[in-house]
């Protein structure tokens, strides 16, 4: 691929369809380059990290490309609400990496990294492997703020699910609210920002309390929030009142709605004013970048990994690419379809410093959709740029919320296919 066809194909990756239709289309019209190779390490295979793996992998065949995932196979945490309000199985949202790997000639080794050498240019794994890269690319996610909830610690989380990180944790907040009694009142304590998922905790809610129309009528879902506004509110409180009159509500933080204990035996939560006797509760707690990221000296103070923007390399150690939920990305939000645009412009930027070329001026896109119910979707949608300052900012008068008489049938039917667009990007 040309320098100019490169910088083309970042412009078009990042402001193809929201569907996502056209991000992958557009990858696969790109030309393979013959360069002088080198090896790049990409930690993570999750939304960031298959996707940065395998687009280094097309526009260069020549460069070798590593990917380290603790993991044999990925639950997306996109759809697992879905599974909470049994719509889908978690089957259904859990994927193998044979066909990235075999597809791509991707080497997967299947191992936790526990240090990224930024000096000597090498990660090490738990498993007492040694990688050595020219470039290496983390994508790790998030972890959680452990201190933050009295009395809520993993131990804690095994009684009371946060079902932040798909897998067993969804299997175990599905199984409480099956076991719920008619009546009950399901607590879910919302997170400060940022996190992981902006409209997460509310479509969490929403499909609960679908599950719980169809199946328990007289319960009532509690959400008890750390902040006092949250992403496309109007939307959901709008949906909210037309699909669940009365069902759900809403505790703000300057309403004594933050989480400040945990009682995990008593299923209690306390505010600074008030206990709450939960029949199934919830807990997300704050969160900062994932361990690896920390323990790598990645992160700053924030405990997020600050980037330039441009390629994505560090701030404090280069050679090193921090893409996803960990890097501080604002006003890019902490999404699937932002972590996806974000490691398309890093794989195009990596291969360009691979070659010594000239790097191009990127562009992103983000579209995150929820659904209230099966059938009725919303969704928010931004196109991204670089500021003269090097920092990410909004493209003005791009992007927009479903409008208030929009076709929430629609959304819905686009949620479900930017799911089946986004898995075939990454897994294929
Ligand atoms: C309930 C919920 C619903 C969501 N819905 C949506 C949605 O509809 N749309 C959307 O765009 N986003 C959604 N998201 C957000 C989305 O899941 C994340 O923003 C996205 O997955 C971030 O990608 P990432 O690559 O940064 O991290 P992840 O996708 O979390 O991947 C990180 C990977 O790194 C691996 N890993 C971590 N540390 C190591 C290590 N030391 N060694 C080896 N491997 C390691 C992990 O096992 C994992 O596979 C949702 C999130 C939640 C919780």
């Amino acid at each position: 691929m040309s320098t100019l066809s490169r910088r083309n194909f970042i412009k078009l990756a990042a402001t193809s369809s929201v569907a996502g239709l056209g991000v992958y289309g557009c990858a696969a019209n790109a030309k393979k380059k013959s360069s002088g190779g080198g090896h790049v390490v990409v930690i993570g295979g999750g939304a960031g990290g298959t996707i940065a793996a395998k687009y280094i992998r097309k526009m260069d065949q020549n460069i070798k490309v590593t990917l380290i995932e603790k993991n044999a196979d990925h639950s997306t945490c996109f759809m697992s609400n879905w599974v909470l309000a049994g719509i889908r199985d978690l089957d259904s949202i859990t994927h193998s990496y044979d066909k990235l790997a075999s597809n791509h000639d991707i080497k997967i080794v299947h191992d936790t990294v526990t240090e990224i050498d930024a000096a000597g240019k090498k990660v090490k794994t738990a498993g007492g492997k040694s990688i050595a890269y020219d470039r290496c690319i983390v994508s790790p996610g998030v972890s959680f703020r452990w201190d933050t909830i009295e009395g809520y610690d993993e131990a804690a989380s095994h009684k009371v699910p946060h079902a932040w990180f798909a897998g067993e944790q969804t299997t175990l907040l599905h199984k409480q609210l099956q076991a719920m009694s008619d009546g009950g009142l399901v607590v879910i304590a919302a997170p400060p920002n940022p996190f992981k998922c902006p409209p997460g905790p509310y479509e969490r809610a929403s499909l609960i309390a679908h599950y719980l129309k169809t199946k328990k009528p007289k319960s009532k879902v509690l959400i008890l929030d750390a902040k006092d506004k949250f992403s496309k509110q109007g939307l959901f409180t709008a949906g909210w009142e037309k699909l669940y009159p009365g069902m759900i509500e809403w505790r703000s933080k300057a309403n004594d709605g933050k989480v400040l204990g945990v009682d995990a035996d008593k299923r209690v939560a306390m505010t600074e004013f008030d206990e709450i006797e939960a029949d199934v509760l919830n807990v997300i707690p704050a969160q900062k970048a994932g361990h690896i990221a920390e323990a790598a000296g990645l992160t700053d103070d924030t405990g997020w990994c600050p980037v330039h923007h441009n390629t994505w390399e560090s701030k404090i150690h280069p050679g090193v690419h921090v893409i996803g939920d960990a890097a501080i990305q604002s006003p890019l939000p902490k999404s699937g379809y932002a972590a996806n645009s974000e490691a398309k412009v890093c794989a195009a930027a990596v291969v360009a410093l691979l070659n010594g070329e000239e790097q191009s001026t990127p562009s992103w896109v983000n579209t995150c959709y929820s659904l209230i119910g099966p059938n009725h979707g919303i969704s928010v949608a931004m196109v991204y740029n670089l500021t003269a300052e090097g920092k990410v900012g909004k493209v003005k008068g791009s992007g927009g919320l479903t409008p208030k008489d929009g076709n929430n049938a629609l959304e819905a039917v686009y949620a479900k296919s930017w799911y089946t667009n986004i898995i075939v990007d990454m897994f294929s």
